[in-house]
């Protein structure tokens, strides 16, 4: 069965989008750590990070880059903290999350937005990609 991951990719779930290319996708987590706490995922389904091809792996961290520097762009903090976790969903997928502080990135403190505000988000972020 597809990953929910996959079913966003393909559209059969919604997601507040950032960025996508042919390999990569980007959305906002939808129970995020921080404002403009991200995702980003390769869309080949593969369960763990470190199982990726060397390709895809180098591929998503250049794409999380691009995502990261235009997160800090959009949105006050001191700096993006990266996580890779991985539990709930086997989807490789990296956290990106504007900090603070630590507890922006405990995965305990979480802040509930509305879907306006999500939707603001996700255009304001992607407004700072190159
Ligand atoms: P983990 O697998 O432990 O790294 O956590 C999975 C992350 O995916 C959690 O932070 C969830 O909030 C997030 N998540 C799960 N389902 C969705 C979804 N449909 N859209 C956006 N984020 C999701």
């Amino acid at each position: 069965m597809s990953s929910i991951f996959t079913k966003i990719v393909a559209g059969e779930i919604p997601s507040y989008k950032i960025a996508e290319d042919a390999d990569f996708f980007a959305f906002l987590d939808i129970n995020p750590n921080a404002k403009g706490h991200a995702l980003v995922i390769p869309k080949k389904e593969v369960n763990k990070l470190f199982d990726l091809d060397e390709e895809t792996y180098a591929g998503l961290m250049r794409f999380s880059r691009k995502v990261a520097i235009a997160l800090e762009k959009a949105i006050p903090c001191k700096r993006v903290g990266v996580s890779v976790i991985g539990l709930e969903v086997p989807h490789v997928h990296i956290h990106l999350i504007p900090l603070n502080s630590m507890k922006d990135i405990d995965f305990k403190h979480k802040v509930n937005l509305k879907p306006k505000e999500f939707e603001e988000l996700a255009t304001v972020i992607s407004s700072f990609l190159d």
